[in-house]
């Protein structure tokens, strides 16, 4: 059975904390480097009912995508909410560490599972300073509305589903994806000459700007499901880095759902 810190020092080596971003809080948040792993939970956000998925699972560590803290703090009291899942963790000896944006980086990287989820073909990186998001090709050329539902089949889903600027009957034969919020990317995108763009959280005045610029198509998924295919990846890394150095370890990927939207109604009347 491996030690905390031989398995963490595996995942440093697939994600190097020293490619996450300068503002970004990555590597081990709790957790006894001597201590045991035996089962190891991926999963995007740190919250509470994936602390309570560990446990009922008997994990020793769990793997998120997202920072429990991204800013300095000075108290973990278990009155805060992200205390209590501190003091939880702690209480049941599970470990909590963070891959971010040292991930999205990554060769692979989340980008690299997103597009795998969709069965897209990786050209290259959307941004190659960083190696952020990927731009790639359809074996055959589609519209955007079969592109859309492309997405909703392919990505776990979710309450808000997915959301489509563009002209339902264009077609599309090379896209751009980025894992997360993706809206600061929309140069890249440009440069890029994709008919599509697809990520999450996109904006009011980013959207409405690129759709006036030129006829993009642009697909807006839920964060928490255009990161989610990282998880499967990142488990299928460490189950085969496992593998070969002979550890006795069992590795899970969360289905909770969490992203934060509970439900959408669309409105009476509405276009399409
Ligand atoms: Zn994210």
């Amino acid at each position: 059975m491996p030690r905390l810190s031989e398995v963490t020092a595996a995942l440093d080596a697939l994600w190097p904390p020293e490619r996450a971003e300068s503002w970004d809080a990555v590597g081990t948040v709790c957790g006894d480097p001597d201590a045991e792993v035996t089962r190891v939970l991926f999963a995007v956000d740190p919250v509470q009912e994936i602390a309570d998925e560990a446990v009922a699972l008997g994990a020793d560590l769990i793997v998120t995508h997202h920072p429990l803290y991204l800013r300095g703090t000075t108290t973990v009291a278990a009155g805060h909410f992200k205390g209590r899942v501190v003091h939880g963790l702690i209480k049941h000896d599970i470990a909590l560490h963070v891959a971010h944006t040292n991930a999205d980086t990554a060769d692979p990287g989340v980008s690299d599972a997103l597009a795998g989820a969709l069965d897209l073909r990786v050209t290259g990186p959307l941004v190659p300073e960083n190696n952020l998001g990927r731009i790639c090709e359809l074996d055959r050329p589609e519209t955007l509305a079969e592109f859309a539902a492309r997405a909703a089949a392919r990505l776990p889903a979710t309450a808000q589903g997915i959301r489509v600027a563009g002209d339902p009957g264009m077609t599309v034969r090379r896209v751009a994806v980025s894992g997360g919020s993706g809206d600061s990317l929309f140069d890249a995108v440009r440069a890029a000459g994709v008919d599509v763009f697809l990520t999450a959280d996109l904006r009011h005045h980013p959207v409405s700007e690129a759709t006036q610029h030129s006829p993009l198509g642009l697909v807006d998924a839920a964060h928490w499901a255009t990161e989610w295919p990282w998880c499967e990846q990142a488990a299928a890394q460490l189950d085969e880095i496992s593998d070969r150095h002979g550890w006795d370890l069992r590795v899970h990927v969360s289905k909770t759902v969490t992203d934060p939207w509970s439900f959408h109604h669309t409105s009476p009347g509405a276009p399409n």
